[in-house]
C-alpha cells in the first residue's frame, strides 16, 4: 500500500493511497491534479472519501465522477453533492480496492458534520483527519463549539501513537510560530521546527505527523499542560476556568495571531 500526497491549490495535500492498479482519493478538492496523478501512476480510482463539506476538499468530485462513479463516502451530517455513502461516527467501511478499511470518528468543530477515517488492519495506524487537526495546530472553529474541538481533538489524541496524521494542509511552518509563542520552552517542539523547515527548504511534505508527536508538541493538544495554560491565561489577562476555556482562547488568538 503507497500513500502519496497530489499537492493542490496553494497549501492543500489530496492524499492517494494506491495498490499499484487502483487508488482512493481523500477530500478531492480539485479533479485536475488527482487524474494527472492517476494518470502518471497508471492508476484507476476505486474510491473516494471525504472529510468535511468545504469547497477545497469537494470541488473535484463532480469532474471525477463524470467518467465513472465510483463509491464516495462522506459525513452524513453534510450535504455534498457526489456522496453516495454516507458515513457516521462508529461506521466501519471496506473499500475492495486498494483493499483498506476504515473506522469514522465524528468531529464536529471546524465545521458540523466534519469526520474522520481511521485505518483499521494496518500497522502503524493512520488516519485521514481533514481540517480537524494540522501538525502544530487545529482547523478555525467555523461551525462548532470549543467544547466540540475539545471532544473532537480528545478522540484524535487518545488514537495509538505511533499513528500516522494525514491532514489535508500544509501548515506546519506558521503553526509552529504561533506554537512557538502558545508554549515557549518546548526542546522537541524546536527541535521538530528545525526538521521541518529542512523539509520545507527542500519542498518536501512535513506530512504525515504522528499522534505522538502532536501530542508532545502541538499546543492545542496541550491545554492541560501547565506551560501552555500559563502562557494563553497572560495574554487574556484572566484566569482560565478549565482545559476547554484555554483551547477556546487559544484557538481565538491564532485567529488573530
Ligand atoms: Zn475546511
Ligand atoms: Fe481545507
Amino acid at each position: 500500500m503507497h500513500i502519496i500526497p497530489v499537492p493542490a491549490f496553494r497549501d492543500n495535500y489530496i492524499w492517494l493511497v494506491h495498490d499499484g492498479r487502483r487508488a482512493l482519493v481523500v477530500d478531492p478538492g480539485d479533479a485536475a491534479p488527482v487524474r494527472e496523478a492517476l494518470a502518471r501512476l497508471g492508476l484507476e480510482l476505486g474510491a473516494i472519501l471525504v472529510t468535511h463539506h468545504h469547497a477545497d476538499h469537494v470541488g473535484g468530485l463532480a469532474a471525477l465522477l463524470a467518467h465513472g462513479r465510483v463509491p464516495v463516502f462522506g459525513p452524513a451530517g453534510e450535504a455534498i453533492d457526489g456522496v453516495s455513502h454516507p458515513v457516521f461516527e462508529g461506521d466501519e467501511i471496506r473499500i475492495a480496492a486498494p483493499g483498506i478499511g476504515f473506522r469514522v470518528l465524528d468531529l464536529p468543530g471546524h465545521t458540523a458534520g466534519h469526520v474522520a477515517y481511521v485505518a483499521m488492519d494496518i500497522e502503524p495506524g493512520l488516519v485521514f483527519c481533514g481540517d480537524t487537526l494540522f501538525s502544530a495546530g487545529c482547523g478555525r472553529l467555523f461551525e462548532g463549539s470549543p467544547e466540540q474541538l475539545a471532544g473532537s481533538l480528545g478522540k484524535l489524541a487518545a488514537l495509538p501513537p505511533d499513528t500516522r496524521v494525514y491532514c489535508t494542509h500544509e501548515y506546519t511552518l506558521s503553526n509552529l510560530a504561533f506554537a512557538r509563542a502558545a508554549e515557549p520552552d518546548n526542546v522537541e517542539r524546536d527541535e521538530y521546527a528545525r526538521h521541518c523547515e529542512d523539509l520545507r527548504a527542500r519542498s518536501l511534505p512535513t506530512l504525515p505527523s504522528t499522534i505522538g508527536r502532536e501530542r508532545a508538541i502541538n499546543p492545542f493538544l496541550r491545554c492541560d499542560h501547565p506551560s501552555v495554560a500559563a502562557t494563553v491565561a497572560t495574554h487574556v489577562g484572566r484566569p482560565l476556568q478549565d482545559a476547554t476555556d484555554c483551547l477556546a482562547a487559544l484557538r481565538a488568538w491564532k485567529d488573530g495571531f
